[in-house]
């Protein structure tokens, strides 16, 4: 199975507009270096559908059934009337953030579903396990500035853990950790240099994470064009024995 990560980026993307940082900078000049908002793909399953979204979708060119969120931000989400292609969607994640995807559905179409298709939303409970399809998804809540999850995902007898945007605080939660050990495949944020408490993990964060969840292979994603450039992430990563790599847009991964 085929794992894609569509977007590798954080909420401004890299080059973010008018910033002069060295990852804006080079990424003007060579665009394979640009980072679109984070969005993943596998099996007919989108995880957060970014404001990039219209742009993976052309370049993915496959079919959307279901789509789960992680949580309300506009970079996670604000890209779901993109999904205006496909007639049948089945949208889920928590409460809350399922508010968030209803609303931009009726700005964009004036109802929650567009005229004559069958959207639906299913509201997921954290913890709960629910059998989508041919998935066992289990929705896990994280620590970050709004109410947000990862997701634990059982599809073809393989284990994906994806934490969504996350505070440091994962780190600690041992109940996370044990859901997530061992997974076949381990996308995690590493949107900053340093981590943020409550908010978003570090790249020292990060590789410890990996190691901790020692998923068989881990992908870094989320990441901010204020973080290091791409390949001292990948040396970091290297040098931590971490079997990994950090994303790029498009990267993907056979699980
Ligand atoms: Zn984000
Ligand atoms: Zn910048
Ligand atoms: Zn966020």
């Amino acid at each position: 199975m085929k794992v894609v990560i569509l977007g590798s980026g954080s909420y401004s993307g890299t080059p973010k507009p008018l910033c002069t940082c060295e990852n804006c900078s080079r990424t003007r000049i060579n665009p394979a270096l640009r980072r679109t908002r984070f969005s993943l793909y596998f099996e007919g399953a989108l995880i957060d559908p970014s404001p990039d979204l219209h742009y993976h979708l052309e370049r993915l060119n496959k079919s959307v059934e279901r789509v789960l969120i992680t949580h309300g931000h506009f970079d996670h989400v604000s890209g779901l009337p993109e999904l205006q292609v496909f007639k049948r969607v089945e949208f889920y994640s928590h409460k809350e953030t399922l508010e968030t995807a209803k609303s931009l559905a009726r700005l964009a179409f004036g109802r929650e579903s567009p005229e004559n298709y069958e959207w639906s939303y299913h509201e997921l409970e954290f913890w709960e396990e629910k059998r989508i399809g041919n998935m066992k998804v289990v929705h896990f809540p994280v620590v970050h500035t709004v109410k947000a999850g990862g997701f634990l995902i059982e599809v073809e007898g393989r284990k994906i853990a994806v934490t969504g945007d996350t505070g440091p605080e994962i780190l600690m939660d041992e109940r996370t950790l044990k859901l997530m050990e061992g997974a076949d495949l381990l996308i995690a944020e590493m949107t900053h240099r340093e981590a943020i408490s409550g908010s978003h993990l570090g790249v020292r964060e990060a590789i410890e994470l990996a190691r901790k969840v020692g998923a068989d292979y881990t992908v870094f994603a989320h990441i901010s064009h204020s973080n290091y450039p791409h390949e001292v992430l990948e040396k970091k990563v290297r040098e931590a024995g971490i079997s990994g790599e950090v994303a790029r847009d498009f990267t993907w991964v056979e699980v």
